[in-house]
């Protein structure tokens, strides 16, 4: 039987503990997972990525009690949580990158050190062994169909404010370009941030400037890349008294965002079925930390920088409004009526 363990790493201080202890000895086939995100708490990758990774790697090893995982949103945290796992030795890593052009040469290290790295969610740089992704490009699209369904007679020629991602994710390159797609040719786009880190806070600021720039009567959407960056670009405009709301898109179905759907505050949002990629993402971990093929698991191949023909899973994402939140996200369980229905 292999064994898996998860180590436990937290931001600060950082702590590894092997939860599933196997047999002891040199001829231990335990196994250790390493597993990185960006963000705890509040955000899609501590609310459901994380419980959904650890849920099927116990799964995969039925005695191994919970796990857990490192969560940082700053790289250079991330970047120590990776060097000490790589210190500590597991035997594999998932890796949702905050900057994957910093962690690179730690990627160089784990591989240096014989463990397999895979990426999740953003591409990573350096010597990787599987990637699990959404189509960047398709939830770009996806939100501007929808935003210029939204825009009605203002899909021609109107004027939006585009607040996107973080420069250093690459996924916010993909949802970018696949939004222009889209929207070039259509309605002009009258301002375009490129926000700090995702930071909620930095695209409040962006867009109270657009607001003072072409003024708020003449914003006929707003293309915001994730849900924090619509609930800043709502604040902002709630804080210049601006009503109605234009219709402004999302990401990550986060339960803020849903409740603003249903008053009528945000147009859309992204939906990306997180069960998938996560049940992907573990298997693959556990076939490489067995040193077995992921060929049946990763149909695809991407590159990146240095390596070519990395195996690869590629998820579709949905669109949601209001007409099918039921039909999506209470459906997979992501939320009750209750729970949506309930105020802040
Ligand atoms: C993810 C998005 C998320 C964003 C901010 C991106 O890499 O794909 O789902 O909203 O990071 O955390």
């Amino acid at each position: 039987l292999t064994r898996v363990f998860v180590a436990i790493a937290v931001a600060a201080g950082l702590a590894l503990s092997g939860a599933c202890g196997g047999g002891g000895g040199s001829g231990d086939d335990s196994l250790s997972v390493g597993v990185l995100l960006p963000g705890g708490g509040a955000s899609r990758f501590g609310q459901f990525d994380r419980p959904l990774i650890e849920k099927k790697l116990e799964e995969l090893c039925p005695d191994c009690p919970a796990a857990t995982v490192a969560a940082s949103p700053e790289s250079t945290v991330q970047r120590q949580q990776l060097e000490a796992m790589i210190t500590k030795g597991v035997d594999v890593l998932i890796l949702a990158a905050v900057d994957p052009q910093l962690l690179r040469s730690s990627v160089e290290a784990a591989d240096r050190a014989g463990i397999p790295v895979v990426a999740y969610d953003r591409l990573a740089q350096g010597p990787i062994s599987g990637y699990v992704t959404f189509d960047g490009a398709e939830v770009g699209r996806l939100q501007a169909e929808a935003l210029l369904k939204a825009m009605g007679a203002k899909a021609d020629g109107g004027q939006i404010v585009m607040m996107n991602g973080a420069t250093i994710d690459p996924n916010a390159g993909w949802f970018k370009r696949g939004s222009l797609s889209v929207l070039q040719d259509k309605v002009r786009i009258g301002k375009s941030y490129d926000t700090v880190g995702w930071r909620p806070e930095n695209a409040y600021v962006n867009m109270t400037g657009a607001i003072a720039a072409l003024g708020a009567g003449n914003i006929d959407g707003v293309l915001a890349a994730n849900d924090s960056l619509a609930g800043a670009v709502v604040s902002a405009l709630n804080s210049a008294e601006v009503s109605p709301l234009p219709p402004i898109t999302g990401q990550d179905a986060d339960l803020a965002a849903v409740r603003r759907i249903v008053k009528g505050d945000q147009y859309m949002t992204v939906y990306k079925p997180f069960q998938p990629a996560a049940d992907a993402a573990a298997a693959m971990a556990v076939a490489l930390g067995r040193g077995e093929s992921v060929e049946s698991i990763a149909p695809g191949t991407v590159d990146n920088a240095t390596t070519k023909d990395i195996p690869a899973v590629l998820l579709p994402s949905v669109s949601v409004t209001v007409d099918n939140i039921k039909d999506t996200l209470v459906k997979d369980g992501l939320y009750t009526i209750d729970q949506i229905c309930t105020p802040e």
